[in-house]
Formats: C-alpha cells, sequence, structure tokens
C-alpha cells in the first residue's frame, strides 16, 4: 500500500509546484471561494493551503488518504466524461508519502473539525480541532526522506517561480475565486474574487495592460473560445505569455499554440509577442484530457478545425481592435 504510494508520488509530485496544483484542483473542486498558500523556502520547507471549500467529515478525512478513495467518480463511465479537475484519488495519499502532512478540514454543518498529523504517510495522530469552515493542508518537509528526489529540486527562487506560474494560470482560470500566495511571509499574489477577468488579468500579468486588451468571443458549431488578447508587448516581461484553457483546464498544447500565432499572423513583428488568455469550451466527448497526471497536454479529436476555429476567432478580433 505505502510502496503503490511512494510509486504514485512519482507520478503526481514531481516537485513543490506539483503539490500545489493538486492541492489547488482540490480545494476548487470543493467550491472554495477563497484560498490562501504559504510557502517557505520555495515548497521545500512548507507549503500550507486553506480554503473555504465544503470540508470533509470524520470518515471522509481518513477515507481521503485511501489510494483511489476519489469521492468524484462513482463509475468507469464518469471517467470519460469528467467534470472535475481531480478524478484519481491518488493526489493526497501520494502527497502525503513523501511528506509529513497536517491536514485539517470541517464541513460548515460541523461543529468542529478534525486534524490528522501523518508522517510518510501514516496517520500519527487524530484530534477535534477547533477551525472555520474548509480545510487546511500542510506539507512540510517534502522528500526530506528521499535524498535522490530532493536533489532534483532547485533553487528556491526557481520552485518559487514554478508555484508562482501554477497560481497565475489557476487564478486565469478562475476569477470568482480569491487567491493569496505568500512566500516566507510575503504576498506575491493576491487578487480579490469576483473582479472579473479583465481585471485579473492585469493584475496578474500586468497593469499596463488594463486598457489594451481585446475581448475576443466566438462561438462554432461545436466550440466555443473566449478570453482576452494584447496587442504585440514591446515589454519583454510580458512578451510572449500565452495562457490557453480547455475546458477550464490549462495546457500547452502544439495546435492551440500554433492557433494563436497564426491568428496574429500579419501583426506580430519580429521578437513581439501578445499576452493571450484564451478559453476554449468544448464537447468533452472531443478531447481527451486524460493524457498524462501531470503534464498539460492534451489530444483533439478533430485538430485541424479546432486551429481553424482559433485562427478566424482571433483574427475576428484582431480586426475590429484599434491597435
Ligand atoms: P481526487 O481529487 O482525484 O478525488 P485527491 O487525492 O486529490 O483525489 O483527493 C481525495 C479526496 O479528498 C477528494 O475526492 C475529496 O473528496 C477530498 N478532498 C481533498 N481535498 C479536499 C478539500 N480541499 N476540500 C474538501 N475535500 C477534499
Ligand atoms: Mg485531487
Amino acid at each position: 500500500e505505502n510502496l503503490c504510494n511512494k510509486i504514485a508520488a512519482g507520478e503526481v509530485v514531481e516537485r513543490p509546484a506539483s503539490v500545489v496544483k493538486e492541492l489547488l484542483e482540490n480545494s476548487i473542486d470543493a467550491g472554495a471561494r477563497d484560498i490562501t498558500i504559504e510557502i517557505e523556502k520555495g515548497g521545500k520547507k512548507l507549503i500550507r493551503l486553506v480554503d473555504d471549500g465544503c470540508g470533509m467529515d470524520r470518515d471522509d478525512i481518513f477515507l481521503c488518504l485511501e489510494r483511489h478513495a476519489t469521492s468524484k467518480i462513482s463509475s468507469a463511465d464518469d471517467l470519460f466524461k469528467l467534470q472535475t479537475l481531480g478524478f484519481r484519488g491518488e493526489a493526497l495519499p501520494s502527497i502525503a508519502a513523501v511528506s509529513r502532512m497536517v491536514l485539517r478540514s470541517r464541513p460548515p454543518q460541523c461543529e468542529a473539525g478534525m486534524e490528522l498529523l501523518l508522517d510518510g504517510g501514516e496517520v500519527k495522530r487524530a484530534d477535534v480541532c477547533g477551525m472555520a469552515p474548509g480545510t487546511s493542508v500542510e506539507v512540510r518537509d517534502l522528500f526530506s526522506r528521499l535524498p535522490a528526489r530532493r536533489k532534483f529540486l532547485r533553487r528556491d527562487e526557481t520552485e518559487l517561480a514554478h508555484i508562482g506560474e501554477v497560481v497565475t494560470r489557476t487564478a486565469l482560470a478562475h476569477p470568482d475565486i480569491q487567491f493569496r500566495l505568500l512566500h516566507n511571509g510575503r504576498a506575491l499574489i493576491d487578487v480579490r474574487r469576483a473582479e472579473g477577468l479583465r481585471a485579473r488579468v492585469a493584475n496578474l500579468l500586468g497593469r499596463h495592460l488594463a486598457s489594451d486588451l481585446v475581448e475576443i468571443d466566438a462561438a462554432g458549431p461545436d466550440c466555443r473560445i473566449h478570453g482576452l488578447i494584447s496587442p504585440p508587448q514591446t515589454n519583454r516581461a510580458t512578451s510572449g505569455t500565452i495562457y490557453t484553457f480547455v475546458n477550464g483546464r490549462y495546457i500547452r498544447d502544439r495546435v492551440v499554440q500554433h492557433a494563436v500565432l497564426d491568428g496574429y499572423r500579419t501583426l506580430l513583428p519580429k521578437g513581439r509577442y501578445p499576452v493571450v488568455v484564451l478559453f476554449l469550451e468544448l464537447d468533452p466527448e472531443l478531447v481527451d484530457v486524460n493524457v498524462h497526471p501531470t503534464k498539460h497536454e492534451v489530444r483533439f479529436r478533430q485538430q485541424s478545425q479546432v486551429h481553424d476555429f482559433i485562427v478566424a476567432g482571433l483574427a475576428d478580433a484582431l480586426r475590429e481592435s484599434s491597435w
């Protein structure tokens, strides 16, 4: 059992940022509206996420540490109609197996929470605790017992940059949720709930963008794209920031990236790239997101249609812009 978890951990938990990604997905699936992530030493020493989601009761909190104890699929059939972000039921046990974890959770209807202390995946203590409704997951000393894995971690700043990216992508996909990222007590990201996509993009990617962003929204028979796009940037810091999402999930896909740049084709002077935040919604049957648990890959059933649709949508929006 524990060996299983350590093997699975290799798949899911590559570095602190992958822990943050899994915890964020769980909080979002739990309906959280306010998420705070505290990091120490690039996440190697501490990752603590606190949410105000639906929480877990006494039974659920023990259950969630069992592999494949996901509450998100009840039949193999569901696997093909994934609506939630998590679905494998292995993130929490995998993370617990390679760290010291403190898990606290309280559903709003319960008067108190439960607190579990784990070491290497084993529950060392379980207690009732006072807490606000929601869940908090503390992950300490990631890989401390696995020097071979720890060796692959980079400098704190590098690991922190990866974490920042994960939080940024997630915050872009969920402008209705409040996110805060603190490193050694300092706020790196602080975006408020319900600020809207334009404010969110500006707050995360550069305030100078706020007035420059143009809205894109195009619907086809089995596909819709919407989002915000900027003129080619002269500012090197934001140049080439292309964020694409498929059905709410951040993806990096060759077809989509090419389509975006093709859409800008005539507009891009050499070495200048736009800021693009683009959401692609399509029938889940037409896209396979379950290619790899940690990579951001998808496979479209109709690649060239998706490509052409994005190019056309962008070209329309660009034609109407006054840049
Ligand atoms: P998965 O997300 O694939 O179901 P996880 O190992 O990430 O698997 O989580 C296992 C289960 O623990 C979830 O299905 C959910 O029921 C519960 N859970 C995890 N995190 C939270 C959270 N922040 N709030 C409420 N429930 C949670
Ligand atoms: Mg999960």
